[in-house]
């Protein structure tokens, strides 16, 4: 606290993300970062993008990369809003479409990022609870509300919602925006961009971070049809300019034309889930199904924070949430095979 500081500043619950530590020999699952290197293409597009053109401000409207994700999904360029993280495409979808009158609905245990943009923004929030089977239950929102957002697959669960769910909870709310946070969709789930083209209301957004392996680089991009992108523009516009740099908007857009790379990827990414899965059920943990790069798994005979600190001791980093209902769990995210091993091997030394 400061005498310094505005208002606002001293009411603020700021996200915490989860560490980067120097620890040798270190086994990290603990931020959900893809195991496998960016597409060479993509370095390749980045080495060549550091030149002397860095004297020059970017394209403040990304024009080239936006149209080639427009290009890779069948929308047009300018349904495409670009930004440095899908953080930041989600802080200004937060302040263009989901702050109105009547509360924003999101799930009790999702990405905590939510409820801090609702707090810096003063935007007024209902969360919904998950089931009992820690999935999300449209019918659970119908009551009234503003907007909606919803990751898809949910975080940290991993679960997903099939599409038939997403379009239900589009017509049910035809006149409240309903932002779909696919940041963890490529491992497995079924992506609402097609439904853009049908229902005005939806937003969805993407990460370069997870899928295409470029969480250094901060790109994330929304779709969805003009009006929705209008109002992220004027935001943008309104706060940074030149949220991608050169080397971003290069490096983004030879990584999303790199089709090959990240089917490889990723299936690997899914196949290992599937391993790591089954020998942690077969250890006695009760793991959620996901359709994520992580997983989200308990031990009946475990406690979640001694579990974290144990793996730690061993340089093994997963994240723990201690919050209610899930600080039993892990969340753990795919690694290699190499270093699911590692975290199997040490769990077996504390679990015994
Ligand atoms: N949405 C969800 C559900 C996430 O877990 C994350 C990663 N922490 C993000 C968005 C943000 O990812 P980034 O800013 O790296 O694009």
């Amino acid at each position: 606290m400061s005498r310094f500081w505005s208002p606002v500043v001293s009411t603020l619950k700021p996200y915490v993300a989860g560490e980067q530590p120097r620890i040798e020999n270190l086994v990290k699952l603990n931020t959900n970062e893809n195991p496998y290197g960016p597409s060479p293409k993509a370095i390749l597009a980045i080495q060549s993008a550091t030149a002397d053109s860095l004297r020059l401000y970017p394209d403040p409207s990304a024009l080239t990369l936006r149209q080639t994700i427009a290009r890779t999904y069948g929308v047009d360029a300018d349904e495409v809003f670009v930004g440095n993280g899908s953080d930041e495409v989600l802080a200004h979808a937060f302040v263009a479409l989901l702050k109105h009158d009547l509360p924003l609905l999101f799930p009790d245990i999702t990405y905590s990022f939510y409820p801090t943009y609702c707090a810096l923004f003063g935007i007024e929030a209902t969360q919904v609870p998950l089931t009992q089977d820690f999935s999300i239950d449209i019918a659970d929102y119908n009551g009234p509300c503003g907007a909606i957002i919803l990751p898809n697959p949910n975080a940290p669960t991993g679960i997903g919602l099939p599409l038939s769910a997403i379009e239900t909870l589009l017509q049910e709310h035809p006149d409240q925006p309903v932002v779909i946070d696919e940041a963890y969709i490529d491992f497995g789930g079924e992506s609402a961009i097609p439904l853009t083209r049908r229902y005005e209301n939806l937003l969805v957004i993407h990460t370069l971070s997870k899928s295409r392996s470029l969480a250094g680089m901060r790109v994330g991009y929304a779709i969805g049809q003009r009006p929705l992108i209008d109002a992220l523009e004027r935001v943008k516009d309104s706060f940074n300019s030149y949220p991608l740099d050169r080397v971003a908007q290069a490096g983004a857009a030879a990584a999303i034309e790199d089709a090959a790379w990240f089917d490889e990827t990723r299936q690997k990414i899914m196949e290992t889930r599937e391993h790591l899965t089954q020998a942690l059920r077969s250890r006695g943990f009760e793991v959620l199904p996901s359709q994520a790069n992580f997983v989200f798994a308990r031990h009946p005979g475990h406690d979640g924070a001694d579990l974290t600190r144990g793996l730690r001791e061993r340089a093994v980093l997963v994240r723990h949430f201690a919050k209610p209902r899930i600080s039993d769990f892990l969340r753990i995210t795919i690694g290699t095979p190499a270093e699911c091993d590692r975290l199997i091997g040490a769990l077996d030394e504390i679990c015994g």
